[in-house]
């Protein structure tokens, strides 16, 4: 980050203004701003936004939404991102709970979203004429495959992630919910049956460093094993990093992305996982990280002083939402801020 001070074009001018690489760089941005007398540069991460996955997920919805006059249900929210969704069930898609499906008539259409089902959905939905429409990410299927076997073989399966996460849920249903769910180090040693074959494998979206921590610890603990060391195999205890690399190969960008912007809007929808995860990658790069899920949660005061702005967002922020953050903030017109932002920024 840097600081070139303060300066305002109405008063000072360009003639008069001296500082002469400061203007040369000021030529050369293609976003600059005249706020309050700084200059302001708004860019977007070019990396961020919707991962293949999602966009998969979204072309498969409208593509159903359009062959069917809107009239497609969706399990649970298609992505964590209320904007998203709004923009989607305009179009005629209709976001629906697993208890709904016994009432649905038969023929209806029903979407599986990114995150995956367990087995039992699909077995509800045949049984009573429903049209799935899978739009499953494969590597979430992939996870679930690779989980079956094991479960299958005999392991003892523990995931890490969160238990009630739409994608663990489908997980623990290939396993008859007859796995482990860690979050962290703690959670494993206490939970893990140590006697048995142990296979750990990660939600998909989850951050890779704390994946590493408990492979090393269960690592340690578990007598008697045999591990090839680059792959933690032995035929007692195996991990498995399926860690999506969608989320894990942004970190490095990300980070750098935060440090060279004095101020970065992080914006994604509250109950995203991998914007959560992306999030502390930002704040830990750069602390002047804000989370909005809403560009009416921007705060004036995040910017002083700032003359580089960067927007980011998780996989499931769309990148036309992005547009609009980079427009408020360039703007300068902030609404009366929600608390929401300052709460999330303080409690995650
Ligand atoms: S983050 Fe990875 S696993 Fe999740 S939907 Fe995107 S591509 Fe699929």
């Amino acid at each position: 980050m840097h600081s070139y001070g303060r300066f305002n074009f109405a008063t000072v001018g360009l003639k008069r203004y001296s500082y002469t690489n400061r203007l040369r760089k000021l030529r050369s941005l293609s976003a600059i701003y005249l706020y309050f007398g700084y200059i302001m540069q708004v860019v977007i991460d070019k990396f961020s936004g919707f991962c293949w996955g999602v966009v998969r997920t979204i072309q498969i919805a409208e593509e159903t939404l359009a062959e069917n006059n809107g009239n497609v249900y969706v399990l649970g929210n298609i992505i964590h991102n209320p904007k998203e969704i709004a923009r989607l069930e305009a179009k005629g898609l209709q976001t629906i709970s697993r208890d709904d499906l016994d009432n649905l008539f038969p023929d209806a259409k029903v979407l599986v979203r990114a995150h995956g089902e367990p087995p039992e959905t699909y077995r509800r939905a045949f049984a009573r004429g429903i049209e799935i429409i899978d739009a499953t990410c494969p590597i979430v299927s992939k996870l679930q495959e690779r989980v079956r076997k094991f479960y299958d073989s005999g392991f003892q399966v523990v995931i890490f992630g969160k238990k009630e996460h739409a994608e663990v849920v489908g997980v623990r249903g290939v396993c008859n919910d007859e796995c482990i769910i860690v979050k962290n180090v703690g959670d494993a040693l206490k939970n893990v049956d140590f006697s048995r074959p142990t296979v750990l494998f990660s939600q998909t979206t989850m951050d890779r460093a704390g994946f590493f921590m408990i492979r090393q610890a269960l690592h340690e603990r578990i007598n008697d094993l045999i591990v090839e060391p680059a792959e933690f195999g032995s035929e007692k205890f195996q991990a498995k990093d399926t860690i999506c690399g969608q989320v894990s190969g942004r970190e490095e960008h990300l980070a750098r992305f935060a440090a060279d912007n004095d101020v970065v809007i992080f914006a994604a929808g509250k109950a995203s996982s991998n914007g959560k995860v992306l999030y502390e990658v930002c704040r830990a790069a750069n602390p002047r990280t804000y989370f909005i899920e809403d560009v009416e949660e921007l705060r004036k005061e995040w910017f002083d002083g700032a003359e580089t702005v960067g927007v980011s967002g998780a996989t499931s922020t769309p990148q036309w939402y992005m547009e609009i953050v980079k427009s408020a903030v360039e703007s300068g017109k902030f609404g009366e801020c929600r608390t929401s932002a300052q709460t999330l920024n303080q409690s995650l």
